[in-house]
C-alpha cells in the first residue's frame, strides 16, 4: 500500500505551478481546497441476508463553475484523501481542456469483485440516493462520471434512481457514460483512451519535444508498455496499435508480460477473458514481478490503472523517454523530479486524461438540449455535398463511383461529431501548455499545465467577487 498522500501530492504540484501566477495568497488558497466533502456511511443487505456497513465519500472541490463534475471510483483502496485528490485534479482538467464545470469525485470503499451484480446495484441506488438527499447530485448541481470500477451499467442505475425520486425534465443529464439508450453519447465508452492517444500522437508529432528527448517524430514504430488493461488501457493501446506503435509490455492485477517483438492486444484480451490472466500469452515471457513492466524497455510506457505507481523508490529504473499519465496521479512529485533530471517527458495526467470529462461534456449537452447531435444536420450536409459532387462531374470528364459518393458526401452522425470534438480538443490544450511552458521556459508539461489552469481559475474567482 503506497505511504504517499495523494492530495498532499497534488497541492505540491499546485504550489509548485502557483509561484508563476500572479494571483494573491488568498485566491490561490480558495482554488486549491476542497469546497465540500461529504462522507456517507449505509447498510447494504448481502445476497446471504445479512447486513454491511459500506462508507461512500462525494467531494465537490470547486464551485467556480456549475454543475462540478467527476467520476465515481469503486475500490478497496478508496478513502478521503484520495477522493479529495481526484476531485481536485477534476477541477483543474476541466479548466485545461475549456470544459466549464468544476471538479468533483465520488467514491466506494469496496472491491468489486467480492460483491454479486445484485449487490453492487443495491450498493450503487443507494448511494446515489444518499447523494440525493444531501444536494449532492443533479444536471446543473454536480454530474458524476464512470471512473476505476464502474461503467455504463453503474451510470444507467443512478440514473434511474434518480428519475424515480425527481421530477426534472434534464433528469438525464444527472450522470454522464450512461448506456446510448438512456440518454448516453457514442463514443464515451472509448472516450478516454481515445483522448490519451490523441494526446500522445500530439507529443510525438512535435519535433522541438521529440528532439528534446532523441527519438524520431511520429507513432509508427514506438514500442509501449501498459499498466492495466481496463477501459482507459484498453482503450489507449488499442488505438496507439492501430496507429503503429507495438505493445511491448502488459501489468495486470495478476502479474506483468512482455515481449519485445510485439503483443496482440485483441488476442491478449480473449486470452485473459479464457483464462482469467494475461500470464503465459503466446511467446511472452512473464516478468518477476507486477511492477516490472513499469521499469521494462520501452519508448512509452502507459501507466493506467491507479495513482502512485512510479516513485522514488522506481523512478530511477524507468527507461521509457515518455510517460503518458493515463491514469490519475501515477507519479509521484519525487519520481516526477527524478524522472524530469533524466530528461524524460512527461504527458501529464490533467491534460492527458482528459478525453474522458471532454465526451462527458458532450454528453451532458445532448441531455439539456434532448436532441442527438446531427440528427439536424446530416441529411441536409449529405444532399448539398452530393449536389456538389454532380457538379464536379459535370464540369470534368470524371463520374464518381457508387463508392466514392457515398465516402465524400458522408454527413457526420453523432459518433463523428463527438470524436473531432475530442480530437479538437486534446490538439488545442496541448498547444496552449506548449505556449505557457515556453513563456515561463519551464521545460515541465505537467507545471504548465497547472500554470494555465490556475490562470484561467484566479480570473474567474477574481470576477466573480465574494458573496455575499
Ligand atoms: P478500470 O477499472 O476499467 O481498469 C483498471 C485496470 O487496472 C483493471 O483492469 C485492473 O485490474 C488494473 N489494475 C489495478 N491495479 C493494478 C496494478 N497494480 N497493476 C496493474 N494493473 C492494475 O478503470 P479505468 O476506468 O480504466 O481507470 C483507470 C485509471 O484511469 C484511473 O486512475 C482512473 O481514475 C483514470 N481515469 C479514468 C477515466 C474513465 O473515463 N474511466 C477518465 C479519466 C481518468
Amino acid at each position: 500500500m503506497s505511504t504517499y498522500k495523494f492530495y498532499e501530492q497534488v497541492n505540491k504540484n499546485f504550489d509548485k505551478a502557483a509561484k508563476y501566477t500572479r494571483f494573491d495568497k488568498g485566491i490561490l488558497a480558495q482554488i486549491k481546497i476542497c469546497n465540500t466533502v461529504y462522507h456517507v456511511t449505509f447498510p447494504v443487505r448481502r445476497d446471504d441476508g445479512s447486513i454491511e456497513v459500506v462508507e461512500g465519500w462525494r467531494v465537490e472541490h470547486s464551485h467556480h463553475k456549475l454543475p462540478t463534475k467527476g467520476g465515481i471510483r469503486y475500490s478497496h483502496k478508496v478513502d478521503e484523501d484520495e477522493t479529495m485528490a481526484l476531485a481536485a485534479l477534476m477541477t483543474y482538467k476541466c479548466a485545461i481542456v475549456d470544459v466549464p464545470f468544476g471538479g468533483a469525485k465520488g467514491g466506494i470503499k469496496i472491491s468489486t469483485r467480492e460483491y454479486s451484480e445484485n449487490e453492487l446495484e443495491r450498493i450503487t441506488r443507494r448511494y446515489t440516493y444518499e447523494l440525493i438527499k444531501k444536494g449532492f447530485i443533479g444536471p446543473g448541481v454536480d454530474v458524476p462520471a464512470p471512473d476505476y470500477g464502474t461503467g455504463a451499467r453503474e451510470m444507467g442505475w443512478i440514473l434511474d434512481t434518480y428519475r424515480q425520486m425527481k421530477d426534472d425534465l434534464n433528469a438525464e443529464a444527472c450522470v454522464t457514460g450512461k448506456p446510448i439508450q438512456q440518454g448516453g453519447i457514442r463514443g464515451r465508452t472509448e472516450a478516454t483512451g481515445r483522448g490519451v492517444y490523441f494526446g500522445i500522437r500530439e507529443a510525438c508529432n512535435n519535433k522541438k519535444d521529440m528532439d528534446r528527448i532523441g527519438l524520431s517524430t511520429g507513432i509508427d514504430g514506438k514500442t509501449f508498455v501498459v499498466q492495466g488493461l481496463g477501459n482507459v488501457g484498453y482503450h489507449a493501446s488499442k488505438y496507439m496499435t492501430e496507429a503503429g506503435a507495438k505493445l511491448v509490455g502488459v501489468a495486470e492485477i495478476e502479474g506483468s508480460i512482455y515481449d519485445e517483438n510485439g503483443i496482440d492486444l485483441e488476442k491478449l484480451m480473449e486470452y485473459r477473458k479464457d483464462t482469467g490472466s494475461i500470464i503465459g500469452f503466446e511467446n511472452t515471457k512473464e516478468l518477476k514481478d507486477r511492477d516490472n513492466a513499469l521499469t521494462a524497455e520501452c519508448d512509452i510506457l502507459i501507466p493506467a490503472a491507479l495513482e502512485s505507481q512510479i516513485t522514488g523508490d522506481n523512478a530511477a529504473e524507468v527507461k521509457a523517454k515518455i510517460i503518458a499519465e493515463a491514469a490519475n496521479g501515477p507519479t509521484t512529485a519525487d519520481a516526477h523530479d527524478i524522472l524530469k533530471e533524466r530528461g524524460a517527458l512527461i504527458l501529464p495526467d490533467t491534460y492527458l486524461n482528459a478525453g474522458g470529462v471532454v465526451v462527458s461534456y458532450f454528453e451532458w449537452l445532448k441531455d439539456i438540449q434532448h436532441v442527438r447531435y446531427g440528427r439536424l444536420s446530416k441529411r441536409f450536409d449529405e444532399t448539398s455535398l452530393k449536389k456538389i459532387l454532380r457538379v464536379i462531374e459535370n464540369i470534368s470528364d470524371r463520374d464518381f463511383t457508387d463508392a466514392e459518393l457515398a465516402d465524400l458526401a458522408r454527413g457526420a452522425g453523432e459518433y463523428d461529431l463527438v470524436d473531432s470534438g475530442l480530437e479538437e480538443t486534446m490538439i488545442t490544450a496541448y498547444e496552449q501548455i506548449a505556449e505557457v511552458r515556453e513563456k515561463h521556459n519551464l521545460n515541465d508539461l505537467r507545471t504548465a499545465a497547472f500554470v494555465g489552469a490556475i490562470d484561467k481559475i484566479g480570473i474567474m474567482y477574481e470576477q466573480m467577487g465574494i458573496f455575499p
